[in-house]
């Protein structure tokens, strides 16, 4: 399952969705854009703005190849979101989307039959959704917004618009933008997705070991006696950040989310390049793409200062109520509040905080499936055959305590894990 995928081209099956949901998103985001910034109101939640595209144009929305409509949910409320919580450049957003008509199909990779697109340059994902996950997004929007400026450093996917395409004649296709939590520029040598549950939750060891890009399991994790190599500054503040994200996702009532883990080994660097020598293949004029140079990137490096000073300087109120609270030894470093710094990742330490060659891409992912009456039929089913509370199915505050206690035993390793083996 590479996490590379294929260059749509104008003879793709899907071209033509592309081609609408990319024109969408360029006329409705750089309409909002363009209007002066007021503070949102209560309105701006429940908004849906509508365009209707054709081959002659008219004064809302220019001519288009093709005939199609489009909705826009709460632009208001994802600009705030993009440019005051998740530091997203509103130039830099349009550019990676729209400015070549290109993204890169990765197909289907769960079982929910979601389609995933990269941006060009690989910072966003669109991921096609099911209508009942777009009401459900919509309904806690409200929510998630308040607890994303609460807590900047959430793990939780960063959503940066929510719209709707539909072809004439054809189906409605809803679909987010996100963050990918994989770096352009680095190679992942091992990904995992880790839910807390043990049930069924292992891929084939003999596949995994010809797919260096196969997306492993908990119960490979477990069985490689893995364990998050992360000092006792580090894991007091992503255990933090989990337990309050883990809080929320009980509150939304949701379940059958999980902890994506991308692990970068420094020491083999970037030999294998996949995705990079891909790109090269597929599209050889991509002037847009900057390809960051792969050196390593100390506390101090030019980056990690600007990053440092846009925290600072950004609303001191929401730095005030920062929601991690730091060990009193590293009063000052916010560098520690900040998962994502170390080349876009948090990089391992030891037990005595030293840094290690190890860099992590750490993200909660797919988090919008409500615990509804058919996951119930499923947990029923599910659990006749097996231990009711290892599937991966169970009510949302029994997910999210199990989700928590899984993540902090991931930091542990040793026989942290006992209780979530099955017998
Ligand atoms: P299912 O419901 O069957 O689990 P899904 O279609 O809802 O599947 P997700 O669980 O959201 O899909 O994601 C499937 C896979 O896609 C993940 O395991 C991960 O490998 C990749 N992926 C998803 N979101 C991201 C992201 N933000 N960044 C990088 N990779 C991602
Ligand atoms: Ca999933
Ligand atoms: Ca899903």
């Amino acid at each position: 399952q590479p996490l590379v995928g294929n260059l749509i081209g104008e003879d793709h099956v899907n071209y033509v969705l592309m081609y609408n949901m990319l024109t969408g998103i360029r006329i409705a985001v750089s309409r909002c854009q363009a209007k002066i910034r007021r503070p949102l109101t209560e309105d701006d939640f429940a908004a849906c703005h509508k365009y209707s595209f054709d081959i002659v144009g008219n004064e809302l929305t220019p001519s288009a190849k093709y005939d199609f409509k489009f909705k826009d949910y709460a632009p208001w409320v994802f600009r705030e979101l993009r440019e005051d919580y998740f530091h997203v450049d509103p130039a830099d957003y349009l550019l990676s989307l729209t400015a070549k008509y290109i993204l890169s199909e990765l197909g289907s990779p769960g079982k929910s039959g979601s389609f995933f697109y990269f941006s060009r340059d690989y910072r966003f994902i669109i991921k096609t959704i099911h209508h009942s996950e777009h009401k459900f997004l919509r309904n806690i929007l409200k929510d998630y917004h308040a607890h994303v400026k609460n807590n900047p450093h959430t793990l939780i996917s960063r959503f940066y618009g929510l719209h709707r395409v539909k072809l004439p004649r054809g189906r409605k296709i809803h679909f987010v933008i996100m963050n990918n939590l994989f770096p352009p520029h680095k190679d992942v040598h091992e990904t995992y997705d880790l839910k807390g549950s043990t049930v069924g939750r292992e891929y084939p060891e003999e596949k995994a070991a010809q797919n260096p890009r196969a997306v492993l399991k908990d119960l490979n994790w477990i069985k490689r006696g893995k364990r998050l190599e992360l000092g006792p500054e580090k894991r007091a503040l992503l255990t933090e950040q989990l337990r309050r994200d883990s809080e929320l996702l009980k509150h939304l009532n949701v379940m059958d989310y999980s902890l994506l883990v991308g692990i970068h080994n420094m020491e083999r660097g970037n030999r294998d390049n996949v995705r990079s020598s891909t790109l090269k293949v597929f599209s050889p004029d991509m002037p847009m793409i900057r390809r960051k140079p792969t050196q390593v990137k100390g506390p101090s490096s030019p980056e990690a200062i600007a990053m440092r000073r846009i925290m600072r300087e950004s609303d001191p109120q929401r730095l005030g109520s920062a929601t991690i609270k730091l060990p009193d030894e590293d009063t000052g470093e916010r560098q520690h509040f900040l998962f994502y710094q170390d080349e876009g990742g948090l990089r391992a330490t030891d037990e005595a905080n030293s840094e290690m060659d190890t860099i992590y891409y750490l993200g909660v992912i797919d988090i919008l499936t409500p615990y509804t009456s058919f996951k119930k039929v499923e947990h029923f089913w599910k659990g006749l055959k097996a231990d009711r509370h290892k599937i991966s199915p169970v009510p949302p505050a029994e997910y999210a305590e199990r989700f928590f206690s899984f993540m902090k035993a991931i930091m542990r390793g040793g026989d942290g894990y006992a209780r979530f083996k099955s017998e």
